[in-house]
């Protein structure tokens, strides 16, 4: 399998690389913040006040949430990390300070739900998940719900998205992830979190229009860790595989075969299993022919398909 990483699918960076730009520094200002400009322009008084919490009990506050992880200048949050160019407009200058607020309010309820993995709940902070969707939807980012990214997917709620993966990082490898797999790419912000906890993510979408919209969002992110690949993800990605954590963001009857033989020995699978009445479901791969499975909870995903499309 030496000419796994030649064969692959797509490079991100490849991809989003122009000739002569030269990849922006941490805390760099991008010329590209037309999601973030548009989200300023669309109401992030709004957002904030959708974001804050519902109760006035004093949520948990994370260890680890509030601050970045060591030497994280990370590019999925630098959109908002810049310094104050002069070439970016006043009102995505204001969005950032807003849209940290509102998204330490939306982790502080994702950790009262019962996420507790400090790397999770970091992650969950440093992704402006308002950047993946939508300027009429941006305002509704932050809530504690899946929204819709068009072709009839939505974009998961931000609990279970955290919740999958601090599961998978319960591995017995001390939460260490070098290659994950996602299935379902949708707008690509899943993938955007799971490159803050693992070294090398790929990202599988059967909808052409939403893997170019996935690339058309990360690519001003500048996220050199994430490779994204058309194709049908139940047939996973046997030139890529072993993968120490597989994610599938959609709900098949039961977990395709040809992704728990791509599983690690030690790796972990979490999926959604079921019809109208879905689990999570926990598959770690325990030995050559053998994987231990666990039901976690109930849950409720778009559907597992088929091809490409
Ligand atoms: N991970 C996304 C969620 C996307 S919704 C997020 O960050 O919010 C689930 C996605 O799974 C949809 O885009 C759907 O098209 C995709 N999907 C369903 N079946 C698939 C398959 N067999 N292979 C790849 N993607 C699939």
């Amino acid at each position: 399998m030496t000419d796994k990483t030649r064969r692959f699918p797509l490079s991100l960076s490849s991809v989003v690389e122009k000739p002569g730009a030269a990849a922006r520094r941490p805390g760099e200002a991008t010329s590209g913040q037309t999601a973030a400009r548009n989200a300023a322009a669309h109401g992030l008084r709004d957002a904030l006040a959708a974001a804050a919490p519902r109760n006035a009990a004093k949520p948990a506050s994370p260890q680890g949430a509030a601050q970045r992880p060591a030497g994280s200048a990370h590019p999925a949050a630098m959109a908002g990390a810049g310094n104050p160019a002069a070439a970016v407009p006043a009102g995505a200058r204001a969005a950032p300070l807003v849209s940290e607020a509102v998204r330490k309010a939306m982790v502080e309820r994702v950790a009262k739900q019962g996420v507790r993995d400090p790397k999770v709940l970091a992650a969950m902070l440093e992704v402006q998940r308002h950047l993946f969707m939508e300027p009429a939807l941006a305002s509704q980012a932050y809530i504690d719900a899946s929204l819709p990214i068009g072709y009839h997917q939505t974009i998961s709620q931000p609990y279970i998205v955290a919740r999958m993966i601090e599961v998978m990082r319960g591995n017995r490898n001390g939460g260490v992830l070098n290659r994950v797999l996602e299935i379902g790419t949708g707008c690509g912000y899943q993938a955007a979190v799971l490159s803050l906890v693992a070294k090398e993510v790929i990202s599988i979408e059967r909808i052409k229009p939403l893997h170019e919209l996935a690339k058309s969002n990360l690519r001003p992110m500048r996220i050199a860790n994430i490779r994204l690949h058309y194709g049908d993800g139940m047939l996973g990605l046997p030139q890529a595989a072993p993968f120490d954590g597989i994610i599938l963001a959609a709900a098949g009857l039961e977990v395709p075969q040809a992704l728990l033989e791509q599983l690690a020995i030690g790796g972990r699978l979490v999926a959604p299993v079921g019809a109208r009445h879905q689990v999570l479901q926990l598959i770690e791969r325990t030995g050559q022919s053998e994987w231990s499975s666990a039901t976690l909870e109930a849950c409720h995903f778009v559907p597992l398909r088929p091809g490409t499309v």
